[in-house]
């Protein structure tokens, strides 16, 4: 397709792996040169009429389809060792995988180096403005007891969830009085100051919910986002695939392609 950015799916056969390739097909700017999954056999080589190879492969396959722009959601693991292998080949990466720990965000710091690599915990525009209304509450009621619940569905893997953990960081940038994340309540459990309870629910198939409760004495405000579907969030991820291509080699913000 001239003129369309070209990208590689990683983890093509998982929930959203499939997503951003069935979204990339109805767009015009976008187009799959390439697909891996560790589990290929699993769908008969083939997501929405895109061949997908052996992940063990992605070195050759990116060497040979040459795409601009590798996209992974995957597990934290194998994603350092995708974008590696993108940095390597001279393509940038779109990671939109959770659950990091600090040595893995090294290793994805140190392919920043070397290839432009824009990571975010969520790719939904509506969790964009969510982040700013959130930001915007918590500075306007200082004082209030906040809490974060997040419900995904049943396979989710991390919890809390990132972007959970992305608002958490976001409330703890306006009150620095809020220091103590406390994970669930059980037994006798007053919340004590500087506590910001974190809720995770599984059930279903829910693509992702995320709500702040802020209370305070006779005033509660609540802010929620519900993903109607996982479309939102691979449509993101390619719009960031869109505009990460060709920029040099870096470590970018969800936040830069919205602006
Ligand atoms: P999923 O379980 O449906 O798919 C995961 C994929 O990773 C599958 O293809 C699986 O084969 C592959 N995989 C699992 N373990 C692997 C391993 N050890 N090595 C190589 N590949 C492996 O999960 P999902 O719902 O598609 O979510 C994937 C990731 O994306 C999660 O981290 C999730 O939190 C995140 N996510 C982010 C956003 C966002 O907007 N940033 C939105 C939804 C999901």
């Amino acid at each position: 397709m001239t003129g369309a950015v070209s990208v590689a799916v990683t983890g093509a056969t998982g929930r959203m792996g499939r997503e951003v390739i069935e979204a990339a097909a109805d767009r015009d700017d976008v187009d799959v040169a390439a697909a891996v999954t560790r589990t290929p056999s699993a769908v008969d080589g083939a997501v929405a009429g895109v061949d997908v190879a052996d992940a063990a492969d992605l070195p050759s396959m990116l060497a040979a389809s040459d795409p601009d722009v590798l996209v992974d959601f995957t597990v934290p693991a194998s994603s350092v060792e995708y974008v590696a292998a993108a940095a390597d080949a001279g393509v940038a990466a779109v990671v939109g995988t959770t659950g990091f720990d600090d040595d893995q965000l090294d290793r994805l710091a140190d392919a920043a180096d070397e290839t432009p690599v824009l990571r975010a915990s969520n790719f939904s525009r509506g969790v964009a403005a969510l982040r700013r209304a959130v930001r915007a509450a918590v500075g306007a009621l200082p004082g209030y007891d906040v809490e974060v619940t997040e419900t995904h569905h049943n396979g989710k893997r991390d919890a809390p969830s990132g972007t959970a953990l992305t608002l958490l960081d976001d409330v703890e940038a306006e009150r620095d009085d809020l220091t103590d994340r406390v994970h669930g309540r059980e037994g006798d459990a007053p919340r004590t100051d500087g506590e910001i309870g974190v809720h995770a629910r599984r059930a279903g198939d829910v693509a992702g919910e995320h709500e702040v409760l802020l209370a305070g004495d006779e005033n509660v405000l609540e802010l929620t986002h519900r993903a109607g579907s996982r479309r939102v969030f691979a449509a993101g991820a390619l719009d960031a695939a869109a505009w990460l291509a060709g920029r040099d080699a870096g470590a970018y913000d969800f936040s830069e392609v919205l602006e």
